[in-house]
């Protein structure tokens, strides 16, 4: 494989240096591997013939015909200069229509010869027509059997007579070569041999030119384990290297705090996956190593509770405790809450934002020094130098995705003798395939399920003509006492734009609720400003609060039970989920209406249709990655290596993702520094494949 690594494309047969160019400049393809890494991304049976007569419909595939050409005439004047050959295969009649090379295509092509045509048939001018299809002589068609595979091109290729055929071919040389008939494997053989999955080169020739359906599928099983496997090797040795690395605090202690409030305080029975987490954090915090773990539970799950007992353990085992949210109102409702639970346990709870009073926090940076402030609950204040700990023994985020790597990096400063254990939570879900890519490194736990007694929120869409009965609705939650947020997009790109709909938007809701006081949001104000809007109406003082989606990220208002998002079209749906996550939080029956205008494309429709179907964060978010890409989902990419997969697809290879985790795995369990003979195989093309992986270990 390395030899075809080196050698350049200009020397195929058909390549001179201004193709290679060109196809470096469009594919990115400069070396016989690049080449024979580009595949076909379908195919079609050689065996199958299409009859003209049977076309039909609006969208037809790619096609094979047989037959002959009729006649062959010139047609039009100057940039519209055309040669259109009449083609019949007996059943109907075509034209074929070449825009350029028309001299050579009039030499090489006859009347009264048999050929196969292969092309997308479009319907034209009241016929069927065919542009540049390739053209095989009917004898070296038929002498091909199997599937053909269909390569994808750009305009700039196709300008330069470069073709499905033509890519093709050069895999056809290369695979044919005595450089691929010495060609290494990138996987053992012991592996391959293992799993059952087929030898490189044998893939890389089915996926060319699969013979069959069935081998295809085992080419591209092969190809996409590749993919998967190497990634998966990457992140688990780098988690395996940080584990070994990094010792933690041993609690191994539950005890006074932890049972005093579990038996005495805790107002209801935890959820089964509550309890199942809460021993998995356990088992982290006592196994002597540091816990790195990303709790993922969607929004109404009971995080907070599990945050709490998280805390409690380490207070157990003589530690104290913090809890970071990413914004004041946040930390604020966290405090309120904790301290409201622990209340009669005696246990110290205190709050440290951006506006806490400079004698406060005197005393709060005293009592974290001396040891006999347990719990600090606070903001990114709590990352700045003048807050030293005692014992920190545990730090819980919340909302992970608005703290970096960088931030997480410092509170393990806070301990200075052994890090504190990390306890990540977000509410955003992520699927499982892709957590186990991009968050590796992470332990994930996951809550996947509510509390009892919830009503689902019952979610609509509406159109822009319904505004006045969906304003109706409104003014009847207002007269039961019940709060609404009325929710706007904010996008960088047409900022102004929107900024200036969502005023107008506020002052016609002014207008339409006179009677009551409407709070106003939006992310170019000042934080404080911020704040105290948020404060109106978190108090119940404001019952409409009008905003952008500043409020994605957890504010708790029980009282709201309604939610407008207006140009909903325009939101992702993990970030609709997000957002409707913050009805529903009380017992009254919540709804979330969406607002888009009458016409929106098809997908969008059916996006937002979905919505109105499930509150399942985990299905809404597998199926925003299906139609997204997983590049739209937050997160910092951890794995290292570029999330570049050619053939495998996070959204709908899980199987093939859990296989190729399973068998990295294996590999490192066997052989943890990768130094046997096919350790070192593997840990070489690791190399290859994500140069800079050596020096993940001091990232943090
Ligand atoms: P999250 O942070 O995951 O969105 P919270 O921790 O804010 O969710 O919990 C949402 C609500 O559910 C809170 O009012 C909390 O008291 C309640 N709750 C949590 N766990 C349970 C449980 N096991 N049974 C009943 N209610 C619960
Ligand atoms: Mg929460």
């Amino acid at each position: 494989m390395n030899r075809l690594r080196d050698a350049e494309i200009k020397f195929l047969k058909g390549i001179g240096p201004q193709r290679a160019t060109l196809l470096q400049k469009e594919l990115g393809i400069s070396s016989l591997r690049d080449m024979l890494y580009h595949f076909p991304t379908h195919y079609v049976d050689r065996s199958t013939v299409y009859r003209i007569r049977d076309f039909s419909g609006q969208e037809m595939p790619m096609v094979q015909v047989k037959g002959r050409f009729v006649s062959f005439t010139e047609q039009g004047e100057g940039a519209k200069r055309r040669l259109v050959g009449l083609f019949s295969d007996g059943t109907g009649l075509m034209e074929v229509v070449w825009f350029n090379r028309t001299a050579r295509i009039r030499e090489a092509y006859h009347t009264q010869t048999e050929y196969v045509l292969f092309g997308k048939p479009a319907w034209f001018n009241g016929r069927w027509s065919m542009n540049h299809p390739e053209i095989d002589s009917e004898q070296s068609a038929t002498a091909s059997q199997g599937m053909r595979g269909v390569y994808p091109l750009t305009a700039g290729l196709r300008q330069r007579a470069i073709t499905s055929r033509s890519f093709a071919g050069w895999a056809r040389d290369i695979l044919g070569s005595p450089m691929a008939a010495r060609m290494t494997d990138t996987l053992p053989p012991s592996l391959t041999a293992r799993l059952g999955l087929m030898p490189l080169r044998e893939a890389l020739r089915a996926i060319h030119f699969p013979e069959s359906a069935a081998q295809l599928d085992r080419a591209r099983l092969r190809l996409k384990f590749e993919e998967l496997f190497f990634l998966q090797l990457n992140i688990n040795r780098f988690a395996r290297t940080r584990k070994q690395a990094l010792k933690g605090i041993p609690m191994p202690r539950i005890a006074d705090w932890f049972n005093a409030f579990y038996f005495r305080c805790l107002p209801f029975e935890l959820t089964g996956a509550q309890k199942r987490v809460v021993r998995e954090i356990h088992a982290d915090m006592k196994s002597g190593r540091q816990m790195n773990r990303l709790l993922q539970g969607d929004v109404g799950s009971g995080k907070t509770l599990v945050a709490l007992l998280t805390m409690l353990i380490a207070l157990d085992n003589g530690c104290q405790a913090a809890l970071m949210a990413p914004t004041e109102i946040l930390a604020t409702q966290h405090f309120e809450t904790i301290s409201g639970m622990v209340a009669e346990l005696g246990i110290n709870v205190k709050l440290l934002t951006g506006s806490t009073p400079k004698a406060q926090r005197e005393v709060i940076h005293s009592q974290l020094a001396d040891g006999s402030l347990h719990i600090i609950v606070g903001t990114h204040a709590l990352l700045e130098d003048p807050v030293k700990f005692r014992n920190l023994g545990v730090a819980v985020i919340d909302e992970q995705h608005r703290f970096g790597v960088a931030q997480r990096a410092r509170l393990w400063g806070k301990n200075a003798a052994t890090p504190p254990h990390v306890l990540v939570m977000t509410a955003t879900p992520i699927p499982r395939t892709l957590a186990m890519t991009v968050y590796g490194d992470l332990d994930v736990s996951v809550i996947d399920e509510l509390p009892p007694g919830r009503k689902p929120i019952v979610t609509q869409l509406r159109y822009d003509e319904q505004r006045f009965s969906v304003y109706q609705g409104i003014g009847r939650q207002l007269r039961q006492g019940r709060q609404v947020y009325i929710v706007y997009p904010l996008i960088a790109e047409n900022e102004k734009l929107d900024l200036r709909s969502l005023e107008e938007g506020y002052e016609q809701i002014r207008e339409t609720f006179r009677d009551y006081k409407v709070a106003f949001v939006h992310g170019r104000m000042k934080p404080a400003e911020k704040d105290w809007q948020m404060q109106l109406f978190a108090s119940g003082q404001a019952r409409i609060l009008v905003a952008t989606t500043v409020i994605e990220v957890g504010v708790n208002v029980p009282n709201a039970t309604t939610m407008v998002i207006e140009n909903a079209e325009r939101f992702g749906l993990s970030q609709l989920h997000q957002l409707r996550g913050r009805v529903g939080r009380g017992g009254d029956q919540s709804y979330c209406i969406l607002m888009t205008k009458q016409k929106i494309a098809k997908d969008t429709r059916k996006r937002l249709e979905l919505m109105t179907q499930t509150t399942d964060g985990f299905l809404i978010a597998e199926a925003d990655m299906k139609m997204r890409g997983p590049g739209d989902i937050e997160g910092t990419m951890q794995s290292g290596m570029p999330l570049d997969l050619k053939l495998a697809n996070l959204a709908t290879d899980g199987q093939i993702v859990q296989m190729a985790r399973d068998a990295a795995v294996a590999v490192l369990d066997a052989d943890p520094q990768l130094t046997s003979a096919d350790g070192r195989m593997l840990l070489a093309e690791l190399a290859r494949l994500a140069p800079r992986a050596a020096d993940w270990s001091r990232i943090s």
